[in-house]
C-alpha cells in the first residue's frame, strides 16, 4: 500500500516531534572533537514520499556532518559502478556484531572487512571508487552523494580537519586491511577520502531526499534523476537492513522493521521501499551510536504509518 493521506502523515510527523522533543537521554559524540559542541536540543524530522511530497517538523535545515550515513550512499555508487558480485566478494554483507570501528571483527574473520557499513568495510568500499587521482575520486564521491541529495553538497572544513587529526584508528584499520592484501589502493589516501565523505554537510531534509531516492528505485523525487538502478537501491537497502544501525541492527529490525542508516553526528535515514523516507537529526546518541530521539521517532512513525516491512497488512 501507499503512505496514508498527506494530512494524516503531517499530523503524525508533528506528533512524533512533540513526543520526543523533550527527551533528555543520550550523549553527544565527542571522540571527534568538532562534534562535541553540537547543541543537544536540536531535533528535526523530514519525511519525503516517493512522489516528492514533504512533511517536516523542527530543525530540518540545521547542518550537520553526514558521518556514517555516507557509507550507505558510497556503497550504492560503487555497487552501480562495479556490480553486486564484486562488492559481495570484496567487502561482504554480514553484520559483525561488534562496534563500528572494531579491529577484532577483521581479525576474527581472516582480514575480511565484513560489510560496507562498518569503518573497515566502508574504507574498503571507498577504495573501490574509480578515478585517476585522489582528487578526482573524492570529486566522484562528492558529486555522487550530491545527486542523491538533489543539491551540491559541500565539506564541513572544521569537522574534516578535526577528524583528520584524530582518525588514527581508521588509518590503523586501513593498514590492517592492507596487511591482509584486502586493500591494494593507497590506504592513507583512501582514509582521507573516507574522512571527507563523512564530513559532508547535510540537513535532515537532505537525508529524507537521499533516502527517498533509494525508496523510489534510485530516482531522486526532487530532480527526477536516476541516480542508481532499482537493483542497486534494493541491494543497498538489504545491507542497511542487516548492518545499518551498528550492533542494534537486529533490535531495530525487530522493533521498527525498516532499513536505516545512522551516523555519530546524530543523523538517521530510514527507508520505506516504494513509499518514502524519514530523515531525522538529533545529536544525543545511545551507547551503540544511534540518535535517541531519531530512533524513537522512527519507531513511532513506522508503527503509526504502517511501514514495518514484515507486517502482512
Ligand atoms: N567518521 C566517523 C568515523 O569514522 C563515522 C562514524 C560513524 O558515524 O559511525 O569514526
Amino acid at each position: 500500500g501507499d503512505l496514508p493521506p498527506h494530512l494524516r502523515v503531517d499530523e503524525l510527523l508533528h506528533e512524533a516531534y512533540g513526543r520526543y522533543r523533550g527527551l533528555r537521554t543520550g550523549t553527544v559524540a565527542d571522540y571527534i572533537p568538532a562534534l562535541a559542541g553540537a547543541d543537544p536540543d536540536l531535533f528535526g524530522l523530514s519525511l519525503m514520499a516517493v512522489d516528492g511530497e514533504v512533511h517536516e517538523a523542527g530543525a530540518v535545515a540545521a547542518p550537520f556532518s553526514l558521518q556514517s550515513i555516507s557509507k550507505a550512499f558510497v556503497f550504492a555508487l560503487v555497487c552501480e559502478e562495479l556490480g553486486h558480485e564484486e562488492v559481495h566478494e570484496r567487502i561482504g554483507v554480514n553484520n559483525t556484531g561488534l562496534p563500528f570501528n572494531s579491529v577484532m571483527a577483521i581479525e576474527l574473520n581472516h582480514g575480511s572487512p565484513m560489510n560496507p557499513m562498518v569503518n573497515a568495510g566502508a574504507i574498503a568500499t571507498t577504495a573501490m571508487v574509480p578515478g585517476p587521482s585522489a582528487a578526482e575520486r573524492w570529486e566522484h564521491v562528492r558529486h555522487g552523494l550530491s545527486r542523491f541529495a538533489g543539491r551540491p553538497l559541500t565539506l564541513d572544513g572544521a569537522v574534516y580537519r578535526s577528524e583528520a587529526l584524530t582518525n588514527q584508528r581508521n588509518r590503523a584499520l586501513a593498514r590492517l586491511l592492507e596487511s591482509y592484501g584486502r586493500l591494494v589502493e593507497d590506504p592513507l589516501e583512501t582514509v582521507d577520502i573516507y574522512t571527507r565523505q563523512c564530513s559532508l554537510s547535510v540537513t535532515a531534509r537532505d537525508l529524507a531526499v537521499m533516502g527517498a531516492t533509494l525508496a523510489a528505485g534510485g530516482v531522486n523525487p526532487l530532480t527526477g534523476e536516476q541516480v542508481v538502478s532499482a537493483e542497486v537501491s534494493r541491494d543497498t537497502l538489504a545491507v542497511l537492513a542487516s548492518c545499518g544501525v551498528y550492533e542494534r541492527s537486529g533490535e531495530w529490525m525487530f522493533e521498527i522493521g525498516l532499513p536505516a542508516k545512522s551516523g555519530v553526528s546524530g543523523g538517521i535515514v530510514a527507508v520505506a521501499p516504494g513509499k518514502g523516507a524519514l530523515g531525522a537529526f538529533s545529536p544525543p546518541l545511545d551507547d551503540a551510536g544511534n540518535s535517541v530521539r531519531g530512533g524513537r521517532a522512527c519507531a513511532f512513525l513506522s508503527r503509526a504509518l504502517g511501514l514495518n516491512l514484515f507486517a502482512s497488512s
